[in-house]
């Protein structure tokens, strides 16, 4: 069983290191707040005194904070982990945090001669106590398959995503999608109150199209994905029932700042000659033409 440290223990890194301590390691935990780490304590971690008291004679140290200047001062800060880690330890940052600044903190401790792993995590805090987390994972595969077995006592999927950083990479697309769903979500069904429509009743008609399910299992692997133009649905037609949609959202007042910034996608899609290919293909086409990728 290994020794391990772990630095933030909030509503995600509470959960994730007492799903540890379940598997039978023996953790040292460090919090800003005392109450954190009793509670820990409670539940048979070890105090720590500061960061790097939590990272002494540790095999693997985990941070889960809310922000990278949170990371950096808990790795580099006085008292920090860079003071104490073994370089035969791994170290292994699962907070949501830019990917240059994941790059910066592994660099500087490369110079140290310390491997580290970015680990950033996906789902919700009940997740992350029910131990059903998934894990998005950048840095050398070796040091990768090293922290595995830890992961896989937090979590049921460990994605690995590339060189340090990419896990941070994946995390941020990941969460940019699905906050921008989010948005056009309440902005759709706004609509539907403003006309006059029970949320009910959009939800059960959205749920079982793509609007509701998510483009990336529905309609891409067949078309986008596969870069296919011909047209299940014409992107033109899309353009026009967005068109639509704006204009009710006009008439009744409702705010709907996304539809009006993806118009201007769509019409800068068709201008480009893609207004006859599928609305996916011709979409993903556009953007990929534009950001020359
Ligand atoms: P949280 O605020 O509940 O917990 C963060 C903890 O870090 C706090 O207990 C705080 O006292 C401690 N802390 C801050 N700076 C510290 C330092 N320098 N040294 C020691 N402790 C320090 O936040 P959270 O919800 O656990 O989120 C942590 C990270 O996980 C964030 O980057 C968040 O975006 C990401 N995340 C959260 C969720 C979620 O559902 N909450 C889901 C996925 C990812």
């Amino acid at each position: 069983m290994a020794r391990i440290g772990f630095v933030g223990l909030g509503q995600m890194g509470g959960g994730m290191s007492r799903n540890l301590m379940k598997h039978g390691h023996s953790l040292r935990v460090f919090d800003l707040s005392a109450d954190q780490v009793s509670a820990l304590v409670a539940d048979g971690a070890e105090a720590a005194t500061s960061a790097s008291d939590a990272a002494r004679d540790a095999d693997v140290v985990f941070t889960m904070l809310p922000i990278g200047a949170n990371v950096e001062a808990a790795v580099f800060g006085d008292g920090g982990i860079a003071e104490a880690i073994s370089p035969d330890a791994v170290y292994v940052d699962m907070s949501t945090i830019l990917p240059d600044e994941t790059r910066a903190i592994g660099a500087r401790l490369a110079a140290q001669g310390i491997a580290m792993v970015d680990a950033p995590v996906g789902r919700t805090s009940a997740h992350a106590a029910a131990g059903t987390s998934t894990f998005m994972v950048g840095g050398a595969e070796k040091d990768v398959d090293r922290v595995r077995p830890y992961l896989e006592c937090m979590g049921e999927s460990i994605t690995y995503c590339g060189p340090l950083g990419a896990g941070a990479t994946v995390k941020l697309i990941n969460n940019y999608i699905s906050a921008v769903c989010n948005l056009v979500t309440a902005e759709g069904i706004a609509l539907g109150l403003a006309a006059g429509v029970s949320t009910d009743t959009v939800v059960e008609v959205i749920s079982q199209t793509p609007a509701g399910q998510g483009h990336i299992k529905t309609t891409w692997p067949a078309k986008a994905l596969a870069d296919d133009p011909s047209p299940a649905f014409m992107l033109d037609l899309a353009r026009k029932d967005l068109g639509l949609a704006l204009t009710a959202g006009a008439a009744a007042k409702v705010p709907m700042f996304t539809g009006a910034a993806a118009r201007e996608m769509y019409n800068t899609a068709s201008a480009a000659g893609h207004g006859r290919e599928d609305w996916t293909t011709g979409i993903f086409r556009t953007v990929k033409e534009l950001s020359k990728v």
